[in-house]
């Protein structure tokens, strides 16, 4: 009842935040707040000339926000790339994506912080993207219309996928990840498929857009990262939804992670793939642990009940908006918003 009637807008809580942040509560709230350490989630930054709003940019942040952000936290708390460290913020990107390396690390480099970069294994050495995110190419870029789907995909009640409008591209997005999650027969079909047209996806979002947002970061990149002392860490191999991977899936794509640290990897510090309540079961991390990982990291800022157990094997990530006013960030550092979501219950 609570937490329905607790569903305000967005919009509405960051006016709510703004007025706290004008009567000058966020600063009592950096006195007063909890000294845990503040580890912020992020995937992609592209150049403001070229961030489309499509769906493919649903977690993008300009640089010129990303830059705000950056000095906005620098201003509050130290950044620091030691996990654990109380009263600092860390900052975390998932997916090993090119802008990652040409975008962000320049940014970086200027603001003298270090980050850690969370790759699959497979975006590693493959040095592809994702399926989630090659998915996010073809439903954001493929020519509006009926599109016929490969019976092989495997998708649920339904052999065409309509695009139109943004809605209906990121529906389309979700049932093809929904069916590569459920297995990898599917998951490899859907590859398949999207390879045959990407000469043509790429021509749609151009070649700048495409480089950034759907290569992958390559080793020579990566082994520059380490050598400017940030950390590239596990992601699982091949961002599979661990909580649908049965016991021995999930020991072996523990097991192949850690044998790629020293290797693709320079730290034991680990990175669910999602990271939502639902992605991360108990024996995912217990096998986590089991396999030399020493901390791994959520996607969502309450721990979950079933993992709080689990100590440093869960650790929380916060996740700040793309276009987050300074109210927004202040109410996210100072752990009010995570407060407001364990009483309400709200992610
Ligand atoms: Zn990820």
């Amino acid at each position: 009842m609570l937490k329905q009637r607790f569903t305000i807008k967005t919009s509405a809580i960051s006016i709510f935040y703004l007025l706290i942040w004008l009567s000058g509560g966020f600063f009592i709230g950096y006195l007063v707040r909890g000294k845990s350490q503040k580890v912020i989630g992020l995937h992609n930054v592209m150049p403001d000339q070229i961030l489309l709003s499509g769906i493919s940019d649903y977690l993008t942040m300009s640089v010129t926000d990303f830059s705000r952000m950056i000095n906005h936290i620098k201003k509050r708390l130290p950044i620091t790339t030691d996990v654990g460290a109380r009263d600092t913020a860390l900052l975390t990107f998932d997916d090993g994506v090119k802008n990652n390396f040409e975008v962000v690390f320049p940014i970086l480099e200027k603001a003298a912080v270090g980050a850690y970069f969370f790759v699959p294994l497979s975006v590693a050495v493959s040095q592809r993207v994702t399926y989630i995110d090659r998915i996010f190419m073809w439903a954001d870029f493929a020519p509006a219309g009926v599109h016929q789907v490969p019976r092989e995909i495997g998708l649920s009640g339904a052999s065409e996928i309509l695009l139109d409008t943004t809605d209906s591209r990121f529906e389309a997005a979700q049932k093809l990840a929904k069916a590569a999650k459920k297995n990898e027969a599917s998951r490899r079909a859907i590859e398949g498929w999207i390879d045959a047209v990407e000469p043509d996806l790429r021509a749609r979002c151009g070649d700048s857009y495409h480089r950034l947002r759907f290569t992958a970061m390559s080793t020579e990149d990566l082994a520059r990262l380490k050598n400017r002392g940030h950390f590239v860490g596990a992601h699982s191999v091949n961002h599979a939804q661990l909580s649908l991977l049965s016991d021995d899936a999930l020991q072996r794509d523990f097991e192949q992670c850690a044998s790629a640290i020293d290797n693709s990897y320079n730290t034991r510090i680990y990175c669910y793939p999602f990271g939502g309540p639902n992605d991360v079961s108990s024996m995912a991390a217990s096998c986590c642990q089991a396999t030399g990982f020493e901390a791994a990291f959520l996607n969502v800022s309450v721990v979950p009940g079933h993992l709080r157990e689990h100590g440093a094997y869960a650790l929380p990530r916060i996740s700040i908006p793309p276009h987050a006013p300074s109210w927004v960030i202040d109410a996210k550092l100072t752990g009010f918003d995570s407060l407001l979501r364990s009483i309400f219950g709200s992610q």
